[in-house]
């Protein structure tokens, strides 16, 4: 019940968003065991920060964790703290490593493992008490990690690490970055005791068994994206954006929809507005060019997307009625080479207002 705030009249629960993020299961698991096989004697964890890639962390690690998969990986300490009753201490782990003594002292209390990525990170960690974790080493991307030069430092000499990790640039592409970072990473592997290592991403997988050490993190495959041609027969999509028809509407011949009119009817055209918009991650470079579907029907977008509203042709499914969900093609591949969006930004822009 919702309660006024000017008066005791109790109301009946508030209505739904008409937006829903509609997640195949069934497809998710089959990729991380596709992943998790393709990686051969490594096993395949799971990257889960950003909210799983915008489809819901807490949904997504259970079914994960119930298929097999042991390691997740999150960003930030805050989505660690979301997830420790879902995942067995020392299973979960913080790729940015604490920035502070309070980050540190979580780690610690928690049993979120810390991936260490610098000197500075091992003495918070040191000073915290230690323990296992993580070390991140920074092999030719330069973004985080150790650098390899820093190897020798007596702060990473103290640590007791679990995990020694790198990070590819380049491994959605045939590039020679990626021999000469599994190269430093061979390197670093043989400079500071580890029990574990692990270097491949989603793409990573693919460049076979030489990148893929004892564990590969995959994040975007798991989701339906296929970042590489090697993955595409084994990878189902598993994420669909849903959304409500608020109108249906007539036109006539030279009719315009939308903002600055950018489409105009050739003769008369059923449209329906979807309630689905930019704000909910829709981008305007769907404009012109998006289609949704309907019981196998494709329906065109027509005009500019709005904030909360786009347009789309009714004429292959006419029995559409106010109220009724249609789907957005959102096929990663497919929509990232249409709207020139990457996928991983496909995913992770998709708003609140979707219930998932
Ligand atoms: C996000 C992330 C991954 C997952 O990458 P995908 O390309 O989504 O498979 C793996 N490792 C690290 C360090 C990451 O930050």
């Amino acid at each position: 019940m919702v309660r006024h705030a000017n008066s005791v009249t109790m109301l009946p629960d508030a209505p739904d968003y008409p937006l829903r993020l509609t997640i195949d299961s069934a497809a998710l698991v089959a990729n991380w065991s596709a992943l998790d096989r393709l990686s051969g004697s490594a096993a395949a964890a799971a990257a889960v920060k950003s909210d799983a890639y915008g489809l819901g962390a807490r949904r997504v690690v259970p079914l994960l964790r119930d298929a097999g998969c042991q390691t997740f990986y999150v960003a930030h300490w805050a989505e660690a703290a979301e997830l420790l009753d879902l995942v067995p201490a020392g299973h979960l782990a913080a790729l940015h490593g604490p920035l502070d003594a309070r980050d540190a002292a979580f780690a610690k209390a928690s049993g979120v493992k810390p991936v260490i990525n610098s000197p500075h990170q091992a003495r918070l960690w040191l000073d915290a008490g230690g323990g296992a974790c993580d070390l991140m080493v920074d092999t030719g991307m330069n973004r985080i990690g150790i650098s390899m030069g820093e190897l020798g430092d007596p702060l990473i000499a103290g640590l007791e690490i679990d995990t020694l990790h790198s990070h590819l640039a380049s491994a959605d592409a045939q590039s020679p970055l990626n021999e000469v970072q599994r190269g430093r990473w061979l390197d670093a592997r043989g400079q500071v005791p580890h029990r574990r290592a692990a270097l491949a991403n989603s793409a990573g997988i693919a460049l076979g068994a030489d990148y893929h050490g004892d564990i590969t993190r995959p994040g975007l495959a798991l989701y339906g994206g296929v970042p590489a041609a090697g993955l595409a027969e084994h990878i189902r999509q598993v994420a669909i954006p849903q959304a409500r028809l608020i109108q249906r509407r007539s036109l006539q011949a030279g009719d315009t929809v939308g903002y600055n009119a950018t489409f105009t009817a050739q003769g008369p055209l059923e449209i329906g507005v979807v309630s689905l918009g930019y704000a909910d991650g829709y981008l305007r470079c769907w404009s012109g060019l998006g289609a949704m579907h309907a019981d196998g029907a494709a329906l065109p977008v027509l005009g500019r997307v709005s904030m909360d509203m786009t347009a789309i042709d009714l004429t292959a499914a006419p029995h559409l009625g106010e109220g009724d969900w249609v789907s957005a093609e959102y096929s990663l591949p497919e929509a990232a080479a249409i709207s020139g969006m990457s996928q991983y930004e496909l995913l992770t822009s998709l708003g609140r207002r979707f219930q998932r």
